[in-house]
C-alpha cells in the first residue's frame, strides 16, 4: 500500500479524535450511528482499527463499532414484507441512547451508495427512514441539545467513488476520492490539527461578530432565489466547533465551512432554488424550487425526485418548515475542488445552504434547557427530519436587516462582506 495513503489515514484518524469528537480520557466511545446509515461501512475498517487503537491510547475506556452494509439494506427492501418494514431493532437504540445519556462520545461514519435505494418503492424508503427516526429520537435528542461530544466523518466506498467519479478508471476512483477528502480536511497541509486550529477561530470570529449584530433577518438573492428569513430574538450563530454540556470544546463534523443558526420557523417568505443536486436518503433531489408564505412550504417543484421530495414535507408538522440557515463563502475549499459529492456532509460544507425540519436547540440562547414548547413559541422548529439543501453560489449575495429596516451586506457574489481579526 502506498505509504503515503497510510500515513494520510492515520492523520485522519488523529484528526477525527482530537479535532472532530476532542475524545476524553476515561469516555466510551461509539462507531457508527445508526440513524443517517445503517453503521459503519465495511469498507471503512482499516480507519475504524486505526480509530479504535488511538482511541484507547487517547484513555478510551471502551470503544464500540456497529457495523452496517448497504447490500444489507437493499436486500430488506428486495426481499422483506413490506408490512415488516416498520421493524427497528430495539437494541440499536438502546445502545445509541445509553452512550449518549452516560455523556459518551458517538462517531458516525458515512460512506454509501448515494443510488442505492433509487429503485425502490418511495413509500417503504420514507417508512423504514421513519421508523428509525422515531426509534432514535430520544437519544438524539441529547445530540439537537449539544449534550455530549459528537462528530461525523466520511470514508468513501467503491459504489459512492464511481458516482462522484464517473470518468475516472474504476480502480482508481476510490483513491481519487480519499485524495479529494483528505484535501477538505486539510490533511495536505503540514500540520493539520494546527491549520484547523486557525480554521475554527475564523469560523467563531465570524459567529462572534453576527450574533453581535443581532438581526432582525436576512434576505438571500440569487438566480430564482429572493427569499427573506426572519431570525428569532436571542437565535445564536454557531459553527460546527461547539462545546458540550461538559465544557469539552469538539467539532460536530469533518470537514466543516459553515456557520448557521436558526430561522423563525413562521417567517420564510419568498422563493428558493437549490444551487446544487440534493443527495437525501439514497434519493437524489435534483433542480428544485421551494416556495415559501408564513414559514411553510407552499409550493414544490423538482426536475428530478418531486414525489420523494413531497413525502418527506409530509413527514411532520415540522418538515415543511426551517430549521437552519447556514453561510458558507463561494468558492469553500470544497467547492474548489469541483465535484458533487452526493453526500450532505460534505456538500453542504460547499454553499450556503438551509435546512428543512428541526432546529438545533443550541441555536437560541439557553435553548438546550428549554422545553420544546418554549423552544416552538420562540420561533424553533421541531421534526424528526433534517435536511441541509445548497442554495449559495458565486451570484449570491445576502443582506443582514437590522433594527429600523438597515440593511447590511453580509455576503456579496458568494464572498463575505464583513473581515473578522
Ligand atoms: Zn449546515
Ligand atoms: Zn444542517
Amino acid at each position: 500500500m502506498d505509504p503515503n495513503f497510510e500515513s494520510k489515514l492515520e492523520a485522519y484518524a488523529e484528526l477525527t479524535l482530537k479535532v472532530g469528537l476532542n475524545l476524553q480520557s476515561g469516555q466510551r466511545l461509539l462507531i457508527g450511528v445508526p440513524v443517517y446509515n445503517t453503521g459503519v461501512p465495511l469498507e471503512a475498517a482499516p480507519l475504524v482499527r486505526l480509530l479504535v487503537a488511538k482511541a484507547y491510547q487517547m484513555g478510551a475506556r471502551y470503544v464500540d463499532v456497529i457495523w452496517g452494509d448497504d447490500e444489507v439494506l437493499l436486500a430488506r427492501f428486495e426481499n422483506a414484507r413490506p408490512d415488516t418494514l416498520m421493524e427497528y431493532p430495539s437494541w440499536k437504540a438502546d445502545v445509541l441512547l445509553d452512550y449518549v445519556q452516560q455523556g459518551d462520545a458517538i462517531l458516525t461514519v458515512l460512506g454509501n451508495d448515494p443510488d442505492l435505494l433509487k429503485g425502490q418503492n418511495p413509500e417503504w424508503v420514507s417508512r423504514v427512514r421513519k421508523t428509525v427516526l422515531e426509534c432514535t429520537d430520544p437519544a438524539m435528542e441529547y445530540v439537537r441539545r449539544s449534550a455530549i461530544n459528537w462528530s461525523v466523518i466520511a470514508v468513501p466506498v467503491k459504489d459512492w467513488a464511481a458516482k462522484v467519479l464517473p470518468d475516472i478508471a474504476p480502480a482508481e476512483q476510490v483513491k481519487k476520492l480519499w485524495d479529494a477528502i483528505f484535501i477538505t480536511c486539510r490533511l495536505d497541509q503540514l500540520n493539520p490539527v494546527a491549520a484547523w486550529e486557525v480554521h475554527l477561530r475564523q469560523l467563531v470570529s465570524r459567529c462572534e461578530f453576527l450574533n453581535e449584530k443581532r438581526y432582525l433577518g436576512l434576505r438571500f438573492i440569487a438566480p430564482g432565489t429572493d427569499i427573506t428569513l426572519g431570525l428569532p430574538e436571542g437565535h445564536v450563530w454557531t459553527s460546527a466547533h461547539m462545546t458540550n454540556q461538559k465544557g469539552v470544546p469538539f467539532t460536530a463534523n469533518l470537514p466543516t465551512e459553515e456557520i448557521f443558526t436558526l430561522p423563525h420557523k413562521e417567517k420564510a417568505e419568498g422563493i428558493v432554488r437549490a444551487s446544487m443536486p440534493l443527495s437525501y436518503g439514497g434519493t437524489l433531489f435534483e433542480d428544485f424550487t421551494l416556495t415559501f408564505h408564513e414559514g411553510r412550504v407552499v409550493q414544490v417543484q423538482a426536475k428530478k425526485g418531486e414525489e420523494m421530495l413531497r413525502k418527506l414535507l409530509e413527514v411532520d408538522e415540522g418538515s415543511c418548515r426551517l430549521g437552519e440557515v447556514a453561510l458558507v463563502p463561494h468558492p469553500s475549499p470544497i467547492a474548489q475542488i469541483g465535484l458533487l459529492f452526493y453526500n450532505i456532509l460534505l456538500d453542504e460544507n460547499a454553499a450556503t445552504h438551509l435546512a428543512l425540519g428541526s432546529a438545533y436547540k443550541f441555536s437560541l440562547e439557553s435553548g438546550r434547557s428549554m422545553s420544546d414548547e418554549d423552544f416552538a413559541a420562540i420561533g424553533g422548529n421541531r421534526s424528526m427530519v433534517h435536511i441541509d439543501f445548497m442554495i449559495g453560489s458565486q451570484e449570491m449575495d445576502v443582506d443582514g436587516i437590522a433594527p429600523k429596516g438597515v440593511i447590511e451586506p453580509v455576503i456579496r457574489q458568494g464572498k463575505w462582506a464583513f473581515k473578522v481579526g
